[in-house]
C-alpha cells in the first residue's frame, strides 16, 4: 500500500511538472497574441483616505481574459512573463493602459485622483524604463505625480546602488514610489532609510488575522509608526473587516484597500464608487 501510494504520489509529482510544463509552453506562446487581440485588461482597486473615507486613488491590477480558460489571474502568468521577457511590452501595455484611466478620470473632473502599477524585476532593471514612462506621460498628457510605482523588496534587493538610481530617475520625473508587500520579503528596515521611496504598503499577511492574533497587530503598529518616522505614507493591503478598518484608523495608518471597500472592478464600475462631480454629471448626461 505504501508502494502503491509512493508511486501515486511519483505521478502526480510529475504530472504536475508536466502540466506546469504545458502551461508555461502555452502561455509563452500565447500570451503576444493575447496582447494584440486585447484579452489583457485591468482592474482598479479603490484606496481609501482612513480618516475621511475618500476614495484618493486606485490600484491597477492586471487579468487575462483567456478564450479557453476564463479569467487568469496574475500571479499565474506574470512569472512567465518576467521570464520570457515579455514583461517588458506587456508591462508597457500596463502603464499605457494605467495612464489612458488617469486621463480619462481628469476629462471627468477625477483629476486628483492617482493611479498605482506594479513593475516587475525585469521592467525595473529595463534600461529603457525611464524613456517608456516619460514618453507614455507626454502622450496621454497625464501628471507624473498621479502615476504611481509599486515594487517589492526583493526586487530592490539585486543591486541597490542601480535600484536607488533608477528611484531617483522614476522620482525626478516626479512619480511616487510605493514599497508593495511590505514586511514579508527580505525587509531591512536599513534599507528604507537610504532609498528615495514615498508610501510604504503593509502586506495583507499582518492585516488578515486582525484582531485575533496580537502579535500582527503589534508588528502593524510599529511598522506604521517606523513608516511615520521615516516621512513615509502608510497603506495597509487586505482589509476586509470592519475591526481592521478601525484597528488601522486609530493607529494613524493613511490608507486602505481592500475588499471591505471594493474588490479590484473595471474602470467604470471604479468611476461610478466616485462622489458625482459636474463633468461627470455632464459625461453621463451626454
Ligand atoms: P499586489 O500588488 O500585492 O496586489 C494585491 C493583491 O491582493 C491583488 O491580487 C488584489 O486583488 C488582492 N487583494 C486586494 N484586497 C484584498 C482583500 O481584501 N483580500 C484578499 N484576499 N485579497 C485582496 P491580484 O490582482 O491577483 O494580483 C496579485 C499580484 O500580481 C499583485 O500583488 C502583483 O504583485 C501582481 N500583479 C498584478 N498586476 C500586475 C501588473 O500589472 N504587473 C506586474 N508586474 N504585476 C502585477
Ligand atoms: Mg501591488
Ligand atoms: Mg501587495
Ligand atoms: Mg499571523
Amino acid at each position: 500500500q505504501a508502494k502503491e501510494m509512493g508511486r501515486n504520489q511519483f505521478r502526480f509529482f510529475t504530472e504536475s511538472l508536466h502540466e506546469q510544463l504545458q502551461t508555461y509552453i502555452r502561455f509563452t506562446r500565447e500570451m503576444p497574441v493575447a496582447l494584440e487581440k486585447g484579452e489583457f485588461l485591468l482592474n482598479y482597486q479603490p484606496q481609501v483616505d482612513l480618516k475621511t473615507g475618500e476614495i484618493i486613488g486606485a490600484e491597477a491590477l492586471i487579468r487575462w481574459q483567456h478564450p479557453e480558460l476564463g479569467i487568469v489571474p496574475p500571479p499565474e502568468f506574470i512569472s512567465v512573463a518576467e521570464e520570457t521577457g515579455f514583461i517588458v511590452p506587456l508591462g508597457r501595455w500596463v502603464i499605457a493602459t494605467a495612464c489612458e484611466a488617469l486621463r480619462e478620470l481628469k476629462a471627468s473632473g477625477y483629476g486628483h485622483l492617482r493611479v498605482a502599477v506594479n513593475l516587475s524585476a525585469r521592467q525595473f532593471r529595463d534600461p529603457q524604463l525611464i524613456s517608456m514612462i516619460s514618453q507614455i506621460l507626454k502622450d496621454t498628457d497625464v501628471a507624473p505625480d498621479q502615476l504611481e510605482i509599486e515594487i517589492t523588496e526583493t526586487l530592490l534587493m539585486h543591486d541597490v546602488q542601480q535600484a536607488i538610481n533608477t528611484l531617483q530617475e522614476l522620482q525626478a520625473l516626479g512619480m511616487t514610489i510605493a514599497i508593495d508587500d511590505f514586511g514579508i520579503g527580505y525587509s531591512s528596515f536599513n534599507y528604507l532609510k537610504t532609498l528615495p521611496i514615498n508610501v510604504l504598503k503593509v502586506d495583507r499577511e499582518f492585516i488578515k488575522d486582525i484582531p485575533d492574533h496580537l502579535d500582527d497587530m503589534e508588528i502593524t503598529a510599529a511598522i506604521i509608526s517606523m513608516a511615520h518616522r521615516l516621512n513615509l505614507r502608510v497603506v495597509a493591503e487586505g482589509i476586509e473587516t470592519q475591526v481592521q478598518q478601525v484597528f488601522l484608523e486609530e493607529h494613524a495608518c493613511d490608507f486602505g484597500q481592500g475588499y471591505l471597500f471594493s474588490r479590484p472592478v473595471p474602470l467604470d464600475r471604479f468611476m461610478a464608487l466616485l462622489p458625482a462631480t459636474e463633468a461627470r454629471a455632464q459625461e453621463l448626461s451626454d
